[in-house]
């Protein structure tokens, strides 16, 4: 059996291009990070080698991702992988891919916490663990404790901890804040669904692939939101804060929630392209 002719990595990637374009807005971004991680590769290698020919072996596997991209699957599922905040994340379809505006939330929190703070840190619905390993990383001396309802989710979070030597992180199984006792924490953050259930944006591109128990929370998209706030409101010492993550159109939504809960000075932050994204209140 003779095998098919070994093609060079500028004609794959040009031809996976061509597969992806109507199913990607970024094919060319796609097809470089799929086929560097089918070689196991930094994308720089295609750069310095486009006439080079992997074998049939990695032609193949490539092959398979571009279909299961062309098809729907996220990129970072079928890496198994995203950066967040400097920190290389693994991730898998239990839990929603993070978002560099989610990076917002752990910057508001720094802010909040001195560099030789010991306190004690709540991310609420944890996913990856993108966020409590995020603080954990840029303030070690405090004590930060993730938590998710889903235990998949816990499972891959518990795995980025042990991997990226963040083993003092705590994970625990609940809902939100159910399984806290009362003034446990200086500081709770939290990125909740908050789209609501009905939203278009839903059936579109990656996110249809990712946990609808992480993105979707009732009609107005808010459920999760109003549990959260009253139960921080509970979980909270005195003078502690919490952060939450919003759409960019519920600002004041969230503030009426948080100001309902107890909360007193609110504030809200824009992410990096000028949508309101978080509100932050105290106790
Ligand atoms: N911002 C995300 C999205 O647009 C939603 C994330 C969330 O619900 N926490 O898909």
């Amino acid at each position: 059996m003779s095998s098919a002719p070994a093609i060079s990595i500028a004609s794959l990637l040009d031809e996976a291009v061509r597969k992806l374009a109507a199913s990607s807005d970024s094919p060319r971004l796609d097809a470089e990070v799929l086929l560097a991680h089918a070689l196991g590769q930094p994308r720089s290698f295609l750069r310095a080698w486009p006439e080079k020919a992997p074998s049939a072996k990695y032609a193949q596997a490539f092959a398979d991702l571009v279909a299961r991209r062309a098809a729907g699957a996220p990129v970072a599922y079928l890496t198994g992988e995203r950066e967040f905040f400097s920190l290389p994340l693994a991730v898998n379809p239990s839990v929603l891919i993070p978002r560099p505006e989610t990076e917002l939330l752990v910057e508001l929190a720094l802010e909040r916490i001195a560099l030789d703070a010991d306190l004690q840190i709540l991310d609420a619905g944890t996913g990856s663990g993108a966020i409590a390993l995020a603080i954990a990383r840029e303030r070690p001396r405090c004590r930060v404790v993730a938590s998710d309802v889903s235990f998949a989710a816990l499972t891959i979070a518990k795995w980025n901890a042990g991997r990226l030597g963040l083993g003092d992180v705590a994970f625990v199984a609940g809902d939100w804040l159910a399984p806290f006792p009362a003034r446990s924490f200086n500081l709770i953050v939290s990125n909740p669904p908050y789209v609501p259930d009905a939203d278009p944006h839903l059936e579109q591109g990656d996110v249809r692939a990712e946990p609808r128990m992480a993105l979707a929370a009732g009609t107005d998209g808010l459920d999760a939101i109003r549990i959260i706030a009253r139960q921080a409101a509970r979980c909270l010492r005195p003078g502690g804060s919490l952060i939450l993550e919003h759409g960019h159109d519920q600002g004041e939504a969230v503030a009426d929630i948080l100001q309902r809960s107890g909360f007193r000075k609110l504030q809200a932050a824009r992410d990096l392209g000028g949508q309101a994204r978080a509100a932050c209140g105290q106790m």
